[in-house]
Formats: structure tokens, C-alpha cells, sequence
């Protein structure tokens, strides 16, 4: 799949990703709305999904692939310095509920392992888009896609997927790999559909210094009417490649000049 706007490897440079974690390890006295008495292991990162968008395919970095891995050794630093490089090289992020979530668990392992901040980015989060723009019953990624018919995620053969790979077992760790290189699929496409709805996508002309639609970076803009706000009026432009709207920098008239 091709995006339009992100041939190259140019800036700007948009990660897509997801993180897959492994869950907290601790004591409680019951089953049910349990106090915990002691965390035995704290959460950590077991696996990244990735692709750039000038990328046709996608990347999973999970613990097994580095040096040194050992079964269960649960150990995330290289998986997460990996991903500190990504975030480095990214103008753009891409998650699904990144900025509460995918984002935030990043940089909490990030700085746990004394890392510094990695050069800042802007963020794209397809569930805020979802929330904000639609009334889906669902805006899970997997339901998401599904609805939008853009594909349905990968089985994640239950809890036990994590537990086996807490354990190191390598069906455990083909599974996530497989589930996350998915999500990261879906993401991709769920993108793409609710990219023209997105309000506030960052502008590709301040990284490019182009002209072209701020939110796709296509260059065939079709004049469409203008866009007026309380003092100013705009040509307004649909773009031909995503379908966006956006409007030209200069205003083209003053409804009242001297009156704001
Ligand atoms: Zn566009």
C-alpha cells in the first residue's frame, strides 16, 4: 500500500506503532475487586510493531530478537532502546489511543532505564480521531477495521499468548509477533480511512515548505468554495488525493477592514 504524501524517506518522517506488554505479577488474598498485597514484577514491554509510512511493510521488535535473550529472562531494555531510536528518527507518531497509552508506557520505560527525552514529535491518535469525528459502537482498532471492512485482527489464542511468552516459549512469541505485525496493518488502514476527518492532522507543509494538502501532502488541490472565519475569508481547497479540505494560506479578501 502506498501513501500518498510519504513516498519518500524524507521528512516528515511518520512511525506507525503499538506496543504489546506484559502484565503486572502480583499477590492478592482473593478473585474478586482484589487490593494488591505486593507486586512480585512490574508490567514491561514484551514487543513493538512499526512501520514508516514510506514503508510497504511492517517490523516487529521483540525480546527474543536481541543478543542475550534468554527464555523468560524478561528483560525489555533492548526492545525499548530500539524503540527510543524510532521515536528519535519520528517527525509523526501514529497509535491507536497512543497519547494515553502506547505513548506514555514508552516513555515511562524510557526514563526507568535513564534515557533522556527523544527529539520531539507530534502525535496522531486514531481512537481520539474516532471519538471525536464518528459515533461507532465500537472504536476497539480490531472493531474498527472490521466495520470499516478494512480487515479484522489476528487471534490472540488468549492470556496464555502472554504467559508463554513471560516464559519464553516461541509459539507464545510467533503468536504476539504475528497479532502485533496485524494491529500494526490495521492501524495503517484505519489511518488512511479517517485521515481526511482528521481536524487537527499535523500540517506536511511545515515540513516540507510545499503548498500541497497539509494533511496528505498530495499536490492536485481542487478549488472548492471558501472558507470564511469570523473576519477573514480563505479559497478553500479539496484535496484529490486524500480528500481533506484545507484552505490557502493568504486571506483573499477582508470582509471589513479596520473591524476585527
Ligand atoms: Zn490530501
Amino acid at each position: 500500500m502506498t501513501l500518498a504524501g510519504y513516498a519518500e524517506a524524507s521528512t516528515p518522517k511518520v512511525l506507525f506503532f503499538d506496543l504489546e506488554t506484559a502484565p503486572n505479577l502480583a499477590y492478592v488474598w482473593g478473585h474478586y475487586e482484589q487490593n494488591v498485597i505486593r507486586h512480585v514484577q512490574e508490567w514491561f514491554v514484551l514487543c513493538a510493531g512499526y512501520r514508516w509510512a514510506h514503508e510497504t511493510r511492517t517490523h516487529v521488535i521483540a525480546q527474543p530478537d536481541f543478543n542475550g535473550y534468554s527464555p523468560a529472562c524478561n528483560d525489555d531494555s533492548q526492545v525499548v532502546q530500539a524503540l527510543w531510536q524510532l521515536f528519535d528518527q519520528a517527525d509523526i507518531l501514529v497509535a491507536h489511543n497512543g497519547d494515553r497509552f502506547d505513548v506514555r508506557k514508552a516513555n515511562a520505560r524510557f526514563v526507568e532505564q535513564g534515557l533522556t527525552p527523544p527529539s520531539p514529535y507530534k502525535t496522531v491518535d486514531t481512537l481520539k480521531v474516532a471519538r471525536q469525528q464518528f459515533m461507532f459502537n465500537s472504536n476497539k482498532l480490531g472493531d474498527l477495521a472490521t466495520h470499516l471492512g478494512l480487515g479484522g485482527k489476528a487471534p490472540t489464542f488468549g492470556f496464555d499468548t502472554w504467559t508463554g511468552c513471560m516464559a519464553g516459549d516461541t509459539t507464545a512469541w510467533a503468536r504476539m509477533t504475528k497479532y502485533c505485525k496485524r494491529d500494526i496493518d490495521l492501524l495503517v488502514s484505519v489511518y488512511l480511512r479517517l485521515r481526511p476527518w482528521m481536524k487537527s492532522h499535523p500540517n506536511l507543509n511545515v515540513f516540507t515548505g510545499l503548498s500541497n494538502c497539509p494533511t496528505c501532502g498530495h499536490h492536485k488541490l481542487m478549488k472548492r468554495g471558501m472558507a470564511h472565519t469570523r473576519t477573514m475569508t480563505y479559497q478553500r481547497y479539496c484535496c484529490q488525493g486524500c480528500g481533506a479540505y484545507s484552505r490557502g494560506r493568504a486571506a483573499a479578501t477582508v470582509t471589513r477592514p479596520g473591524v476585527v
